[in-house]
């Protein structure tokens, strides 16, 4: 199958820094754009000064720049139509249409679909309006969880430890608009059991019922060590994780992926992209907690270089409906990502701040680029809550963490802030 010669990657995150890194290591070498990207994709693929949300200028530049695929990196543009209008005027693209994309964008929509074919899933139910939740909530046992329904930037989710923390969720909740342009009208909540366990992620490249399963990765969530703190969109990755041992990975195959690729084709959507499953490791078992539709950040920077594939290839016969018969080769390092934030982050943080970065760094050691930017004279500079991300591989966790924090230490920048202990879990673990 002739691979494209030039590729468009919609985002301007670590996960599209990662994305672009893996796709410019093709044998096919192909041209690489990137709307709108970063400082650090610059390095790699032609940035042009196009926002992720606004469709049809990308629709324009795709056809004006005669790319021959695009890979959507974040969930807005998906949920936007995106995929759906690229299609019309014929350009493949690797992300599912607005119907797959909804999976992400509506948790009471995705929460109906895991119940209607029994994939294993928290109790819930949905509100529109507070006194009936309230109600509700108060004849269940606390902790409980308040999301709301749409996209919300990883704002939307409350585990409340008292019924008047959730009962506070369901008022401001309720209050929060929709996230973007996505149609939504009204407010709508999800009141869920709270799950006990440990959490992971899988990411499977799927392509109508054919879907491959990526390597397992775990994030860190909290912004504070110790896992303490408020939540964050991930403040640090490994991959494997070893909790989720071989027999672990087959009964999630087994119960959850197989039974979520056949649903969605069975509510007829044609899903060619990422499906990202946050898991629940649960005392009775495997539980999803949500379907994300698209490559997770900072997931992404740890299992993409685990991939011995070619990345082009798979998202390509993804794309196309070829993904069948497809074998993951994946190395047996272990990647390590430390998020470098911006001191202040999930809350208010400065914008600005210089960033020096080492000359040189060792070849298995990679910086990604998130919320940086450079000034008019060239300085890069901070310029979001999650700045950089620094990912090695390494033949074991133990090394692959020591190679990213001595990167991390020879950073330079005022308001850096990482967690000292990404990892640690499964470190002390082993
Ligand atoms: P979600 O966006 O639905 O994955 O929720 C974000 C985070 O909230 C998850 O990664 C969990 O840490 C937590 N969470 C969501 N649902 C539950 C649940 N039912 N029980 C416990 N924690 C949850």
């Amino acid at each position: 199958m002739p691979l494209p010669r030039s590729v468009l990657v919609v985002g301007s995150g670590g996960r599209e820094h990662a994305l672009v890194l893996a796709l410019a290591k093709s044998p096919a070498a192909p041209r690489l754009l990137c709307a709108p990207g970063n400082p650090g994709i610059a390095e790699l693929a032609t940035c042009m000064p196009i926002a992720a949300d606004e469709v049809a200028g990308l629709i324009a530049l795709a056809q004006r720049e005669h790319i021959e695929f695009v890979v959507v990196g974040p969930e807005v543009p998906l949920a936007l139509g995106l995929v759906d209008e690229l299609t019309k005027v014929g350009i493949p693209a690797y992300g599912p249409k607005a119907d797959g994309a909804r999976l992400e964008a509506s948790k009471i929509y995705t929460k109906e679909i895991l119940q209607k074919y029994g994939i294993p899933t928290a109790p819930a139910a949905f509100f529109t309006e507070p006194e009936p939740a309230i109600a509700y909530l108060r004849a269940r046992p606390a902790p409980i969880v308040v999301k709301a329904d749409g996209l919300a930037a990883g704002k939307g989710v409350v585990v409340a430890a008292t019924h008047a923390e959730a009962e506070a969720a369901v008022h401001s909740l309720l209050a929060l608009t929709p996230q973007s342009k996505i149609a939504n009208q009204k407010s709508k909540i999800l009141l869920e059991d709270c799950l006990v366990g440990e959490e992971t992620s899988i990411l499977v490249v799927v392509s109508g019922r054919d879907y491959v399963v990526l390597p397992t990765s775990q994030d860190h969530k909290r912004v504070g060590e110790g896992d303490t703190g408020p939540n964050t969109g991930g403040m640090g990755t490994y991959s494997p994780a070893e909790v989720v041992t071989p027999a672990l990975l087959a009964r999630i195959d087994r119960e959850i992926v197989r039974p979520s690729v056949d649903a969605i084709a069975a509510e007829g959507i044609d899903f060619r992209g990422t499906l990202f499953i946050g898991i629940m490791l649960t005392a009775d078992g495997p539980s999803v907690l949500e379907f994300n539709t698209r490559f997770g950040d900072p997931e992404t920077q740890v299992v993409l270089p685990r991939i011995e594939n070619d990345l082009l290839g798979l998202l390509w016969a993804a794309a196309k409906g070829q993904l069948a018969g497809t074998r993951l080769k994946i190395s047996s390092a272990h990647a390590l990502c430390v998020v470098i934030a911006a001191k202040g982050y999930p809350n208010n943080y400065p914008k600005g701040d210089a960033i020096t970065l080492p000359k040189a760094i060792p070849c298995s050691v990679s910086i990604l680029h998130a919320g940086t930017a450079r000034t008019p004279a060239g300085q890069l500079v901070t310029h979001g809550g999650r700045v950089l991300g620094v990912t090695a591989l390494a033949p074991t966790l133990h090394h692959a963490a020591l190679d990213a924090y001595a990167v991390c230490d020879a950073i330079q920048c005022a308001s850096k802030y990482f967690r000292r202990d990404i990892g640690a879990r499964q470190l002390l673990r082993g």
